[in-house]
């Protein structure tokens, strides 16, 4: 029996992000079309030869992409909105990138992570999160009457650039039924049904194509067969499989799923006339023998042995040990239970890192390696490379015992059954009673997220402090002086609660990260978030604890400047580990709940030194939902546990705020209830205050600060605007609840608008408090 080895997919940005640098030359003028495609083109030689040296047997092709491979999709079927303009034939890389960033706009200006939005002309796609990953992708949309043509030829032409390099590739489509779901649509969703036969033909027709240029097997991404699907996307599915099979016979479709296990499309997926499936054996290890079970004879199964989303190494003899007696009966195909687009490229690179860490962790090129060599052990005996396997248990071993991972006092305090650990005091009725009195603050009080303007200026000593060039003290005098302008200038507007400006944070998480002990940092380590933008993810490899506070030190610096009460202001436990790569030696509730203690630590330390207001942001907690609603709870949990931890040490009289950047709250209502915050401000001025309907529905007992204006946009608004803004907000709230704040944190835009808008919003708060 015979193992060959696949990738699913391979990092598109390049070890140095080249693709980062030729989008954002072609972007700014800097370079033409040429320069960017050629760009591109020598990322794919690369990859392709790169992967081929390792010993990747099916290297794919079209998983590079300029932009999105959604937005691939979209071009390639000829989805693409009337507004852009285009007349049909192969979308010009102007109308392409219309759609990825709007036109004549700005670049994309975001909070930290997740919200992206566009001010352009034409505006950009919407884009939102690809399953449970920190990629985004750009929603396609379908008109009422969405007719597909074939328009990019992407695919076939990728497939024949390779093969004129000699490399014989296994091309990647995403799946119709997968493409289709993620789409939105305005007028009323057409049917699912109704869209699918209308694609098909398009599908069917690319197929073809590649099999007369010369594939054989063409790998169709499904992962929505992890999600929990309906009976008519089962149907869908089975619609959509048999006619592939019978419009193109000359092509083997690999149909890959991944993020998670078939569960109950599991035999809908068997049953399915596709020659080979790949299962994700990270996420559902457990589905190897109900798959093996079910699975004709003739169907190559592909095992998602190596994990695709985070950078830990193997353990190959364990691995070994689960895959030798199911390779001695059928031919298998090796690969990483994902695409490796969610990794970063090359640990190689990496030659700061402490080397213990290092050698437990491995990257994309890496986890190929790792491939091959089970390949290779399951192909010609283990001995054949019995050197690799014993080092690669010897760092298992040496992980599971490392004092740098393990540490006894953490492990003491986790022990340490406190049941009263996550609960405040008293309720909430009674703690605002006693806040009121301390606070004494006006009438629908105002404040702001937390950041100010990020200026060029900031950027440029940060950059120089990091390369020396400027010392720790003249850094430091510099953030101070920064500090001191911001909050000045915020009792001078008239804000009640003022922030420190966080000038000193490079960006929430990292900067937390760098200071607690358990998290690393890589110096390439980055992985594409959208388009050109790349984030670095902190590396979470141990037990976590605090060595010593934070923020104080600034936080007494601004409260000294000022009268007026000045917040606190902490990453929550749940932000923090949905940000990094997690340790998968403990679950991830566990690793949370350290993190939470470390912050209940700081929380303390502030509360100490005088803080009566502190907040603890929680922007990601949202997205840490599992794919599937049965497992939803349990996160919740767990999640809403460790904040309630993090935050539940104070006194009745401190003030906890939190913060969430995001609009979407019915579903979780309950859990953000459980969080038991005085205080949450949220993202909601596009919704016109409609969000708050969650709010109202519930009874949510406390104080809450819908953002009267969006942050993501230069744009100023009017006092009139604002103030009716929050008119909407007090048919759904009781005035003692609500609060005056933007969307989020201010740092993506600069000085001049975000003055404006804020003395607007003052203004705004003034008028609402005048009796009407
Ligand atoms: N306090 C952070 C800021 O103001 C919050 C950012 C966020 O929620 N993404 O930047
Ligand atoms: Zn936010």
């Amino acid at each position: 029996m015979s193992v060959t080895v696949a990738s699913l997919g391979f990092p598109r940005i390049g070890p140095r992000r080249e693709l980062k640098t030729a989008l954002e030359r072609y972007w700014s003028g800097k370079s033409d079309r040429g320069a960017l495609l050629s760009a591109a083109a020598a990322l794919r030689a690369e990859a392709w030869a790169r992967q081929k040296g390792l010993g990747v047997d099916h290297v794919p092709s079209n998983d590079f992409s300029l932009y999105d491979h959604v937005l691939d999709t979209s071009a390639m079927v000829g989805a693409i909105p009337a507004l852009y303009g285009w007349t049909g034939g192969p979308p010009d890389l102007d109308t392409y990138f219309a759609m990825a960033r709007g036109s004549q706009g700005e670049a994309r200006a975001g909070c930290s992570h997740g919200c992206t939005h566009e001010a352009a002309d034409v505006p950009a796609a919407e884009m939102t999160k690809w399953f449970d990953t920190n990629y985004h992708y750009l929603v396609p949309e379908f008109p009422a009457e969405q007719a597909f043509a074939l328009s990019s030829l992407k695919v076939v032409d990728e497939f024949l650039e390779a093969k004129e390099q000699g490399v014989h590739t296994r091309p990647v489509l995403l799946g119709p039924v997968t493409y289709l779901k993620l789409g939105k649509s305005q007028a009323g969703r057409p049917r699912l049904e109704d869209l699918l036969r209308a694609i098909l033909p398009v599908y069917a027709d690319v197929l073809c194509r590649l099999a007369a240029a010369g594939a054989d097997w063409v790998q169709i991404d499904e992962p929505c067969l992890v999600l929990d699907l309906t009976v008519e996307d089962q149907a869908a599915l089975r619609t959509a499989y048999v006619a592939l099979a019978e419009a193109a016979p000359g092509i083997r479709l690999m149909l890959t799923s991944y993020f998670g296990g078939l569960g109950e499309n599991l035999e809908t997926a068997l049953a399915l006339p596709v020659a080979g499936l790949h299962i994700d054996l990270i996420r559902a290890p457990e589905q190897l023998d109900t798959v093996l079970a079910g699975a004709r004879p003739e169907l190559l199964l592909s095992l998602g042995v190596i994990d695709g989303r985070n950078v830990w190494r193997a353990d190959l003899e364990a691995i070994l040990a689960r895959l030798e007696p199911v390779a001695k009966g059928r031919d298998l195909v090796l690969a990483p239970s994902c695409s490796l687009l969610h990794t970063p490229i090359d640990l190689a690179l990496e030659t700061a890192l402490d080397e213990d860490v290092r050698s437990w962790l491995a990257f994309a090129v890496q986890k190929i390696e790792e491939l091959a060599i089970l390949a290779s052990a399951l192909n010609e005996g283990r001995d054949c490379v019995a050197d690799v396997l014993s080092s690669s248990s010897a760092a298992a071993r040496a992980r599971k015992t490392s004092p740098k991972i393990h540490d006894a006092a953490v492990a003491a305090r986790m022990e340490a059954k406190d049941a009263a650990l996550d609960r405040r005091g008293t309720p909430f009725a009674a703690r605002r009673k006693l806040q009121v009195e301390r606070l004494g603050l006006p009438a629908f009080p105002t404040t702001t997220i937390g950041s100010f303007p990020q200026t060029e200026e900031v950027r440029k000593a940060r950059a120089a402090h990091a390369r020396g060039t400027i010392n720790d003290a003249e850094y430091e005098a510099f953030l101070r002086e920064e500090t001191a302008r911001a909050v000045r200038w915020q009792a001078e507007i008239g804000l009640d609660v003022l922030v420190h400006g966080e000038f000193e944070r490079n960006d929430m998480v990292q900067y937390f990260g760098e200071q607690l002990s358990g998290f690393v940092f890589t110096k390439h380590g980055w992985v594409q978030s959208y388009g050109s933008r790349c984030v670095r993810p902190p590396i979470l490899f141990g037990d976590v604890s605090r060595p010593q506070p934070m923020t104080v030190k600034w936080w007494e610096y601004a409260q000294g400047l000022t009268a007026r009460p000045m917040k606190g202001m902490l990453t929550g436990p749940v932000t923090i580990l949905n940000w990094s790569f997690v340790r998968d030696d403990v679950p991830r509730a566990l690793a949370c709940r350290q993190i939470a203690l470390a912050i209940r630590d700081e929380v303390a330390d502030l509360e100490a030194a005088g803080a009566k207001i502190i907040q603890i942001d929680e922007a990601a907690l949202r997205e840490g939902l599992p794919l599937r609603r049965g497992d939803w709870q349990r996160y919740l949990d767990w999640a809403v546990e460790c904040f309630r931890v993090a935050s539940a040490g104070v006194a009745d009289a401190t003030q906890i705020h939190t913060h969430m950047c995001y609009s979407e709250f019915n579903d979780i209502i309950v859990a953000i209830a459980g969080m038991d915050a005085d205080v949450i401000s949220i993202e909601t001025a596009r919704s016109k205050m409609e969000l708050l309907e969650a709010f109202a529905g519930y009874r949510y007992p406390a104080e809450i600060g819908p953002g009267v204006y969006d942050i993501h946009s230069p744009r100023v608004p009017a006092v009139e605007e604002m103030t009716r803004l929050l008119r909407a907000a007090l048919s759904h709230l009781a005035p003692e609840q609500l609060w005056v704040n933007p969307d989020c944190g201010l740092k993506t835009r600069k000085w001049p608008e975000t003055r404006a808008a804020l003395v607007n919003m003052v203004a705004a708060a003034k008028r609402v408090r005048e009796p009407a």
